[in-house]
């Protein structure tokens, strides 16, 4: 093992909360290094084949997890520079007002945040401006105050989903469009970046137009002689001093050698699961439960949404390129009957074939998944599951991942379908086949042998919560650890409650929150 090089900060994972805050701190001045264990993506025709993303898993970690009954798991998940922001779908979403306060849902409370949305108002606005969101305010029924627009116009919706949008209006709903982190220009095209092509959801951005963290966070930091990257460093555990109360070493694995490093500040942001499994792992003799676990709450509250993918199929194709621009919240806390929160509904890229393929979904009679791609609308429904402390990380014998995971509070969820269901059978005449235009609605089941849905690990929040009290919550309110006094975590782990949007933009949100603080504390 080497011993080398002190830094004033490091930060382990380059994703939405390790870039963001990288970012943040580069304007400090303080020698920051970026560990990350994955290289970037190789920029390659592949990155837009729906056969290598989607079918063949070309860029996932091949890392095998397990399940609580000790079944393996293969994690769609994605190690590199930008982490899953590299391919995510682009939807940034603030968490609604009323998602930092208690919730009753059926299947039980959705715990308060310890800060308000009025605390996170201002980063949320930072975060869309770094992240380029397009969106139109108002639009959306259960938007929260916002102070400032967003900083480019909604991505408009292509003609099949002007036409849905027209029949939800027509219907008393208020559909809007999805605030999206894309660098389109529609007024100038031959001069955007981003072209609004089909393979966006999902996929890396060939062109570089998506609003990732290594295009809008890591790239631009590391413009900064002080910041530097390190590639390929998986950081296998971080050790204490003498009191337990410092973070004196991080041990990284790479190229087959070991090296240690040190900070005055570690960043732990390698996304929930990882983050846990390495506090885990860092287990000494003053943290015999693992760091910064004097609570025994370190990988637990594993929160990942209850989602769908539901297939709309109906006579005339649906000829829709880019998908992304629609949501409905309408339902997002209840419906006439119904006073628990249901979810949100908006859409995935646009399916094809091909990527049917990979997921053995449900076949409607008479259509082969050519044609099903073809003639689909393709929805995302998420709705909240609730923080339990038994679905949790934890770690094996030879420090393998292990997920357990209960599904909850899933009625709203049904009932959710139900209602895209009703809405979709009220949709206007089409000019050819009339009200049989519409053919049902099919779900799509994406992730068959596996064990835990896909989307339960790229939506994946809470692991190592933040709140008042060191006895129920891992780290304080500036997302420093209770039991240490130079550890943070700025990924999705510090999330009470899930809420039922997508959680990058409030991650990134919160990450400059914390750069703030540190900046201060650096000073
Ligand atoms: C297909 C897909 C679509 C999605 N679409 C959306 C969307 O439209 N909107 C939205 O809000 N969210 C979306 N998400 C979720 C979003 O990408 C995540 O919420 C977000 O990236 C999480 O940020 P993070 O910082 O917690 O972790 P990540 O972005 O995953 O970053 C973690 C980083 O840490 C690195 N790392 C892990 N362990 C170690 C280690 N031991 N040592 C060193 N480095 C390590 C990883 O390689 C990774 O780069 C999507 C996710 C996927 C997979
Ligand atoms: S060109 Fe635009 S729509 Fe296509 S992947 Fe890039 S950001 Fe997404």
């Amino acid at each position: 093992m080497t011993a080398n090089g002190h830094y004033d900060v490091i930060i382990i994972g380059s994703g939405a909360g390790g870039g963001t805050l990288a970012h943040k701190l580069a304007p400090t001045g303080k020698k920051i290094l970026i560990l990350e264990r994955g290289g970037y993506v190789p920029r390659e025709k592949d990155n837009w084949d729906p056969r290598a993303v989607n079918l063949e898993g070309k860029y996932q970690t091949k890392e095998k997890w397990h399940d609580a009954a000790g079944n393996e798991l293969h994690p769609h998940t994605n190690y590199y520079v930008g982490g899953n922001t590299k391919f995510f779908g682009a939807a940034l979403f603030r968490l609604r007002k009323e998602d930092f306060g208690e919730i009753k849902h059926h299947g039980g409370v959705s715990p308060a945040w310890p800060i308000t949305y009025d605390d996170l108002e201002p980063y949320y606005t930072e975060a869309e401006e770094l992240y380029h969101v397009h969106g139109n305010p108002g639009e959306d029924p259960t938007e929260p105050r916002r102070s400032a627009p967003y900083p480019h116009a909604a991505v408009s919706h292509e003609p099949r989903l002007q036409q849905l949008s027209d029949d939800f209006e027509r219907l008393g709903l208020r559909p809007f469009h999805t605030p999206l982190g894309v660098m389109l220009d529609e007024k100038l095209p031959q001069l955007s970046k981003c072209i609004r092509c089909g393979t966006c959801d999902g996929f890396p951005c060939l062109l570089s137009a998506k609003s990732d963290a290594q295009v809008c966070a890591v790239d631009p930091a590391l413009q900064s002689p002080n910041v530097s990257l390190m590639t390929d460093a998986y950081v296998e555990k971080l050790t204490t001093d003498e009191s337990g109360r410092t973070v004196s070493n991080l041990v990284v694995r790479r190229q087959g050698q070991r090296q240690r490093l040190s900070a005055d500040i570690v960043v732990i942001s390698c996304g929930a699961i990882n983050s846990a499994a390495l506090l885990l792992r860092s287990a000494n003799d003053k943290h015999p439960r693992g760091l910064a676990n004097s609570s025994d709450m370190v990988g637990r509250h594993y929160m990942g949404h209850v989602n769908s993918v539901l297939m709309a199929l109906s006579k005339c194709p649906n000829p829709t390129i880019f998908q992304k621009s629609l949501s409905l919240n309408d339902f997002y806390f209840g419906a006439n009957g119904w006073n628990f929160p249901m979810g949100h509904i908006s859409f995935v890229g646009k399916l094809d074939g091909e990527t049917l393929r990979g997921g053995a979904p449900a076949i409607a009679p008479g259509w082969t998944l050519d044609l099903m791609a073809k003639h689909s609308l393709d929805f995302w429904l998420t709705s909240e599951d609730l923080p339990d402390p038994n679905n949790r990380v934890t770690i094996d014998s030879e420090n393998g991942i292990v997920l357990s995971y209960a599904p909850n509070n899933q009625e709203g969820h049904k009932r959710l379908i139900v209602k895209l269901k009703e809405l979709m059978q009220q949709q206007s005449k089409c000019s050819v086949h009339g009200h049989n235009c519409h053919e049902g609605l099919f779900a799509r089941n994406l992730f068959i042998g596996q064990q835990i849905p896909l989307a339960g690990v790229a939506h994946q929040v809470g692991t190592a919560r933040f709140g008042k009290d060191p006895r129920t919550s891992v780290l304080d309110t500036n997302c420093k650890a209770h039991d240490l006094d130079n550890l943070y975590v700025v990924d999705g782990s510090f999330f009470v409650s899930s809420g039922a949007v997508n959680p990058a933009l409030t991650i990134m949100a919160n990450a400059l929150r914390v750069g703030e603080h540190l900046s201060e504390r650096l000073k």
